[in-house]
């Protein structure tokens, strides 16, 4: 399974490299991937090799004229190939287009980059049903490579991010088999998942690994959910 943390704007750099130190000592002992996207002033040399480190975001970009930017260059003096596009804070804070998206996702996948591609509907569209659920979530599919070879997929329902709503574990079996017949592609689980529902979730048919953000932030909670992944893969 793949368990992936989402640092956000969370951590210094120091407090990341001790996050990372705590970590690695559980993650080296699981057969779990284990994903960590800290802070961008954060991202450096770890001394890990059991715990893949990616960037919470990018221009498609190899340097420029981009303020404020992040371009390959400064990915590439840490090593790092994976990244996280189309995170809900990313489509909704900071207002990333589909098509902006598409043309990051095309960019970072010609540099055979990792790409965990979050999609996931809001409230209202919730509330509307399941048909329109699926429509909204198909549109964020548009122009998505879905057989790229190092594709994982993230469902994050917009309204369960960092608010302590969850879907029901039936819910989320619904639309994972439903987003399975769009993409192979491992499908993550995000969206308050908590060191107490982590086990649960992990346990749902087609629920390939989870994404955390504010659970992630505790090592040990953290720590406890790749175990329960060890655990689970042993019955899976
Ligand atoms: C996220 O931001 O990807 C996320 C899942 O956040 P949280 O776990 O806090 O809901």
């Amino acid at each position: 399974m793949i368990i992936a943390a989402n640092l956000k704007t969370n951590l210094t750099r120091s407090a990341t490299h001790k996050y990372i130190e705590e970590l690695n000592s559980f993650a080296e002992e699981s057969s779990q991937e284990v994903l960590v996207f800290p802070a961008m002033t954060s991202l450096d040399s770890f001394e890990t090799k059991s715990i893949t480190i990616g960037t919470q975001n990018a221009y498609p970009t190899q340097n420029g004229a981009f303020t404020g930017e992040t371009g390959l260059e400064q990915l590439e003096e840490f090593g790092i190939k994976t990244i996280l596009i189309g995170h809900s804070e990313r489509r909704h804070i900071l207002g990333e287009s589909q098509e902006f998206l598409v043309e990051k996702f095309n960019y970072f996948k010609e540099k055979g980059f990792k790409i965990v591609f979050c999609v996931g509907e809001p409230q209202e569209i919730r509330e509307a049903g399941k048909e329109a659920m699926l429509t909204y979530i198909s549109k964020q599919y548009e122009g998505i490579d879905t057989e790229y070879a190092n594709l994982i997929i993230a469902y994050e329902p917009v309204w369960a991010i960092g608010t302590g709503l969850t879907p029901t574990l039936e819910d989320i079996a619904d639309i994972h088999a439903e987003l399975k017949k769009k993409s192979s592609a491992p499908l993550l689980y995000g969206g308050s998942v908590k060191v107490n529902n982590a086990k649960d979730v992990l346990s749902v048919n087609n629920v390939d690994g989870v994404l955390v953000g504010s659970a992630a932030l505790y090592v040990e909670h953290f720590s406890q959910m790749i175990q329960y992944a060890d655990e689970l893969s042993q019955i899976k």
